[in-house]
């Protein structure tokens, strides 16, 4: 196993940042951490490396008992949000910095830095200033320099957090296809499901100091643990089961509550007729998001809910504010009563 984190604990005076966290790290992985602004991504990660110690428990780093292992000492790369490339030094020289702390011997500093610059595709631009850069490329320096000593463990605290939308994305891509090649492990933090979900092979959803869930982007996404994972993962409405036309929607699962309904807006199918599943709602309003078209529906009950409908599908139904509909959810969700909000 690449880490193991067990039964750790971590408070800062009062505040317990990290309550009872276990969790395992495959060798060769690459988990994301997710969760909102202050679910303890970064105090866990700093656990991990050695920066914070926890008040009870303990890491594991490639088997071995690192708890009491000094940050030095644990072979790790990390790369930080914002750049922390020395200014005054080539991208060359930057890359090679921690081997030349290690003493390695030039020519081979020299071979392991051009195999770096290859790796993320800055050959070239070696003898560059970092205030040469975009922001993107500086950001793979950084990787480069933390993957340069051959870490054991590489740690990624919201790499690309810093970066515009478009930039982070090809980012995002470009790291999965650094680590199908590079294959070190690695623990990669973000407050953005759709950068874990596309990034990593497993993730870690986090909620005050919680885990909350660890499963594939797929498991997480079909079958979120609880209701603040599912709220996490992507919209959703949630419908009180009190409200006479919601409790005549089908549950398409095994209902494990009572409480409320949870559907995600791309779940809510419209037709033009009834059916004898369906239930009549309202358009209230269309807002056109691109690709895809939000409807605003309300019941006759008053209940308000969203849906998402393909533009294909929109034009289809060729579909009008007050517009008479029926809809019929295509997948619910229910959690235990502990849950309900
Ligand atoms: P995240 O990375 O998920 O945004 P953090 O792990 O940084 O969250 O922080 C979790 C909580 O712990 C936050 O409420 C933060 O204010 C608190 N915290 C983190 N580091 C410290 C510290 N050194 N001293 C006091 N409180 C801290
Ligand atoms: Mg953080």
């Amino acid at each position: 196993m690449g880490i193991v984190v067990e039964n750790v604990n971590k408070k800062f005076g009062d505040y317990v940042a990290l309550d009872n966290i276990n969790l395992e790290v495959k060798t060769g992985s690459l988990v994301a951490l997710l969760g909102p602004s202050g679910s303890g991504k970064s105090t866990l990660l700093r656990v991990i490396a050695g920066l914070e110690s926890p008040d009870s428990g303990k890491i594991f780093l490639t088997g071995k008992d690192a708890t009491d292992q000094d940050v030095r000492d644990r072979n790790i790369g990390f790369v930080f949000q914002h750049y922390a490339l020395f200014k005054h030094m080539t991208i060359r020289q930057n890359i090679g910095f921690g081997l030349e702390v290690r003493k390695m011997p030039k020519a081979k500093i020299a071979d392991r830095v051009e195999e770096l610059l290859e790796l993320i595709q800055l050959k070239g631009l070696g003898n560059r200033y970092p205030s040469q850069l975009s922001g993107g490329q500086r950001q793979r320096v950084s990787l480069a320099r933390a993957l340069a000593v051959q870490p054991s463990v590489l740690l990624l605290d919201e790499p690309f957090g810093a970066l515009d939308a478009k930039v982070r994305k090809e980012l995002r891509a470009w790291l999965r296809r650094l680590h199908d090649e590079v294959h070190v492990t690695s623990v990669f933090v973000t407050h953005d499901q759709e950068e874990a979900m596309e990034v990593s092979d497993q993730i870690v959803v986090m909620n005050q100091g919680k885990i909350e869930q660890i499963g594939t982007p797929a498991e997480v996404y079909d079958n979120p643990a609880t209701p603040f994972v599912m709220s996490f993962i992507g919209p959703v409405n949630v419908l009180p089961v009190k409200s006479e036309q919601v409790s005549k929607f089908q549950p398409t699962h095994e209902q494990n509550g009572k409480g409320d309904l949870y559907i995600r807006p791309r779940d809510i199918l419209i037709e033009l007729e009834a059916t004898t599943t369906s239930v009549a709602a309202r358009i209230n309003r269309i807002i056109n998001l691109g690709w895809e078209v939000q409807a605003e529906l309300v019941l006759d009950d008053g209940q308000v809910l969203t849906a998402h409908l393909t533009r294909e599908r929109f034009n289809e139904l060729d579909l009008q504010p007050q517009q008479k509909v029926y809809i019929e959810p295509k997948d619910t969700k229910s959690f235990s009563l502990d849950y309900s909000i």
